[in-house]
């Protein structure tokens, strides 16, 4: 993150960094029990836009209905939030945290305590490092399995989940790889600790299904949308392991790492173990929302 932003909105109201705190008994700090959502904002040629915030809302409303939290805070104040805070930290662009948890009252699992939420914002390059979106990485099987599908909801974006992408993210950075992906409880491929992932054969996008341990990403989705208009097609289907050695490109996605090409897997060059055209082509697409090259017909660019 660099220097700390100076401000956070928290639980109502903006409020500087250092004053936007929790109580250590909170329900959260011991029992993983917040939902989150990780949103982009971009310089467009009309201004300061959001990509897809109604969506991300969407997303954050629906994990919290998951694990019974009712955030009493309306999506339109949320919405709000989000412009605020970039505003008051001078952000034209960046990264977006809303977050929800819960909070001091009561202690043991099935507490009913306050439900507090927060937006936090930052500037952040390529979350997997610079220049992996010109080069791609390198990346691993994990020993990590995801969840099965009736222990963690995978379709929750929940702060415990990520107990699983730490261990499956460290794990890749201490054996030197870029990103670890995770087989799902079936043995079948799932996803990269907090990235999609987008395999090519013969110029078609394959990705895993949400039925098999993932987070139904909305980059994800709108890779698949972008494809699928400009004449690409793209098939979502179960996956053996083998295929990442097998396809011709491989790129993950996600909010923090947008495109980021997979030039490796397990020490085994995918393709020609540079980043190839069809992922340039659907970076070109992505980022082209941005510039306007790319039209925006469904109104994903959102602004104040
Ligand atoms: N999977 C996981 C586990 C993630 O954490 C993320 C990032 N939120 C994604 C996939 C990609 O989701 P999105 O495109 O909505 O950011």
């Amino acid at each position: 993150m660099g220097s700390y932003p100076e401000k956070i909105w928290f639980n109502g109201g903006i409020v500087p960094w250092q004053d936007a705190n929790i109580h250590v008994m909170s329900h959260v700090v011991h029992y993983g029990s917040s939902v989150f959502e990780g949103i982009r904002s971009y310089e467009t040629p009309s201004g300061v836009c959001i990509f897809r915030l109604t969506d991300h809302l969407r997303r954050l409303y629906a994990s919290a209905k998951i694990y019974e939290m009712q955030i009493d805070v309306e999506p339109d104040i949320l919405r709000r939030a989000c412009f605020e805070v970039l505003e008051a930290n001078g952000l034209r662009g960046g990264y977006l945290r809303p977050v929800a948890w819960r909070g001091l009252g009561g202690f043991g699992l099935s507490a009913q305590t306050p439900i507090e939420v927060a937006v936090a914002a930052w500037n952040m390059g390529p979350y997997l490092g610079p220049g992996v979106l010109e080069q791609g990485i390198d990346a691993c099987v994990s020993s990590w399995q995801r969840m099965a599908p009736n222990t963690i909801p995978t379709g929750a974006k929940a702060g415990g989940n990520y107990l699983s992408g730490q261990l499956i993210a460290r794990e890749a950075r201490r054996l030197g790889f870029g990103e670890g992906i995770a087989l799902a409880s079936t043995g079948l491929l799932s996803e990269g600790a907090g990235e999609n992932l987008f395999l090519v054969f013969d110029g078609v996008l394959h990705t895993t299904p949400v039925s098999a341990a993932l987070l139904n990403g909305i980059t994800r989705d709108s890779i698949i949308s972008l494809a699928r208009a400009n004449g690409i097609a793209v098939v979502e289907r179960d996956l053996p392991r083998e295929y990442l050695y097998l396809a011709d490109e491989i790129f993950m996605c996600g909010t923090a790492a947008e495109i980021t090409p997979i030039r490796s897997v397990d020490g085994r060059a995918v393709g020609s173990g540079r980043p190839g055209p069809l992922t340039a082509r659907i970076q070109q697409l992505f980022f082209g929302l941005f510039d306007g090259s790319t039209p925006d017909p469904a109104g994903w660019l959102e602004y104040r």
